[in-house]
């Protein structure tokens, strides 16, 4: 597409945001709440965070009993957008992006204000010093330039912000918060986390990014939040507000302070750099709607539009000072992608819970966690591989009985079965930290654009053979600790998802001390642009086994505290 006009928004804010799920939300409330002007800028629309979600709908009210209309399949391939979510995911057709022949990527994106917030899985679990100094502990990579000391501070402040339900479990591999009041454990869980300890490893109930005490969150943010009430269809999005996403827990509030604009449907295509002082002086984008351009004026310019969103805008965004891409002075922008490993899953049965009454028990909005315990000392270091993994797990009677297609016959017998057998499955899934290398890496694709006309990436990533030995013990581990709980295995999947597919994507512009080999400094300030902010999973210098966003979330924090001190002494 051809933009030959430009409108400027007329105002210069103090902030311009780009994106509004958790990065762009939580830098979004912080400067907000400290007094600047801030735009943020969301490629999606708007959505009545009330009424818009599907939480309670029924399979038999949905046209297509909750699947996707199939003539628009394609566009939602990767299997989480469902019929009850498709207005937030976003469509591959107008989002298009490529990959080499035989290296898959599966890149799940949302669309829309709060992003994957809106529908995230809610595990909400700390990196430790195993992860920020892994570098130190293994010789492999480069540590983080911070350590679990300077970011605890911020994790605690986000968990009293968005509410976190957990127990208090004294692990150093996996920090504890500041927590609220967990679920306790189901019958499944009980007999499996015996087998788990036999085996001298952790069973502890997932924390989640819910709130169960409403009461404890800050009073400004109450009003948008309801306590859980355990449905449990937190992945259609949560229409009281129990589960955290960025609208309800960040971008509400910090729009009562008077000082915050969301500009819905403004697709960011570049920064835009003053070739003067050097410095970002606003954002282009394209009105989703009218395919208008236009600019938005801002003395800071904060990315958080998701780790290869926001790599891509910067990619996009040349100029004579920054020929190959804005703040890649030192040619690391776009390199070191990573994710964890994840498909490698297990269904067992417990046949001490063969036959017992069946109740509610999937109004849970999470299960139950095994922390690292692989590579922690001497003791647990293994010869084949580095880094860790960890265990999601779940169990008793859902409201579908999806093991019904494991089990053989027909008819009346075959329904006692399926029946039978419902309190009794037992499900367990591995996530392992996938090692950054600088050949993983995204480029701008220069035959493919999006629906608005921007240049589309590449995305080119293969898992190595540390992923490969690290899931084969992942899977000798499930086999043992099922065993020791007398859980049989009746399923398996021995197989890894492609790269991309635990929507853990991270990496691309990472932190670092060194402006040689790495894009941000400490505080993910551009080291060659000290007014941008790149506050999203691209500043990650390697991921641990947990799940990012509790992370991003504290990340996002410090960042926009430390650059609003910055702002107000007039040092950016
Ligand atoms: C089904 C599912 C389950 C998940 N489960 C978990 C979990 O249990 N725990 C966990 O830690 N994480 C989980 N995640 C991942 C989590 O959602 C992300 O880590 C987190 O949302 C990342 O925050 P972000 O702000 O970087 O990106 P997003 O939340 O994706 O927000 C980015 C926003 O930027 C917007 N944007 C993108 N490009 C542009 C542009 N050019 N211009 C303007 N706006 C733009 C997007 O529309 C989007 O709204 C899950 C995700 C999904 C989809
Ligand atoms: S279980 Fe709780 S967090 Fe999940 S949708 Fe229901 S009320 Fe919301």
């Amino acid at each position: 597409m051809q933009i030959n006009t430009r409108k400027a928004t007329g105002k210069v804010y103090d902030a311009v945001i780009v994106g509004s799920g958790a990065a762009g939300g939580m830098a979004a409330y912080v400067m907000a709440n400290a007094g600047l002007d801030v735009l943020v800028l969301e490629a999606g629309p708007q959505l009545d965070l009330y009424n818009d979600f599907k939480t309670h709908v029924w399979p038999y009210e949905e046209k297509y009993r909750g699947r996707i209309a199939p003539r628009d399949a394609h566009n939602y391939k990767y299997g989480f957008a469902d019929g009850y979510t498709t207005h937030i995911y976003a469509r591959l057709d107008e989002n298009p992006y490529s990959t080499p022949n035989g290296k898959p990527f599966d890149w799940v994106r949302a669309r829309a204000v709060g992003g994957r917030t809106l529908v995230w899985g809610r595990v909400s679990l700390r990196l430790s010093d195993y992860d920020f100094k892994a570098a130190s502990f293994d010789g492999y990579g480069d540590d983080w330039p911070i350590s679990y000391a300077d970011l605890k501070p911020y994790y605690d402040e986000v968990d009293r912000l968005i509410g976190v339900m957990g127990t208090y479990e004294n692990l150093p591999q996996l920090p504890d918060g500041v927590f609220q009041k967990a679920q306790p454990l189901l019958c499944g869980e009980q007999i499996l986390k015996a087998g788990v300890e036999k085996t001298g490893r952790r069973l502890i109930p997932t924390r989640a990014g819910v709130t169960s005490e409403k009461g404890k969150l800050p009073a400004s943010v109450q009003k948008h939040r309801a306590s859980c009430h355990y449905c449990g269809t937190c992945g259609r999005g949560c229409d009281v507000g129990a589960m955290f996403n960025s609208p309800v827990a960040l971008l509400e509030p910090a729009k009562a302070t008077g000082k915050l604009t969301v500009r819905a449907d403004a697709v960011a295509r570049e920064v835009l750099i003053d070739l003067k002082t050097g410095k970002a002086r606003g954002v282009a984008f394209i009105d989703r709607k009218t395919k208008l351009e236009y600019e938005a004026l801002g003395k800071i310019v904060v990315l958080g539009a998701s780790t290869l969103e926001s790599t891509r805008i910067m990619l996009n965004s040349k100029s004579r000072l920054h020929p190959n891409g804005l703040a890649n002075s030192s040619g690391v922008l776009g390199h070191y992608l990573h994710d964890h490993t994840w498909g490698v899953s297990f269904t067992g049965f417990a046949s001490k819970l063969k036959n017992r009454e069946i109740v509610n028990e999937d109004g849970r909005p999470q299960g139950t966690y095994i922390p690292a315990f692989r590579n922690l000392d001497k003791a647990s270091r293994q010869q084949k591989y580095i880094r860790r993994f960890g265990y999601q797990c779940s169990s008793g009677a859902g409201i579908f009985p999806g093991h019904a297609k494991l089990l053989p016959g027909f008819g009346a017998e075959f329904k006692r079965e399926v029946k039978a057998w419902h309190p009794a499955m037992i499900r367990m899934s591995g996530f392992g930290e996938v090692l950054a290398r600088r050949e993983n890496h995204v480029a701008i694709d220069p035959k493919l654009k999006d629906a608005w006309g921007i240049p589309s990436l590449k995305i080119d990533i293969t898992y190595g053979d540390n992923e490969r030995e690290l899931t084969n013990d992942v899977i000798e581990c499930a086999h043992e600790m099922f065993h020791a709980a007398g859980i049989e295995l009746i399923s398996e999947n021995r197989e890894m998802f492609p790269p991309g597919h635990s929507i853990h994507e991270v990496g691309t512009a990472r932190m670092g001390n060194d402006p040689k080999t790495s894009v941000l400094n400490k505080w993910n300030q551009a080291h060659d642009v000290k007014n941008l902010l790149v506050v999203d999973g691209s500043c990650f210098v390697s991921s641990g086994c947990v799940n990012p966003t509790i992370t991003i979330l504290a990340l996002a924090m410090r960042a926009s505290q430390y650059a609003v001190e910055q702002y107000k002494r007039e040092e950016i």
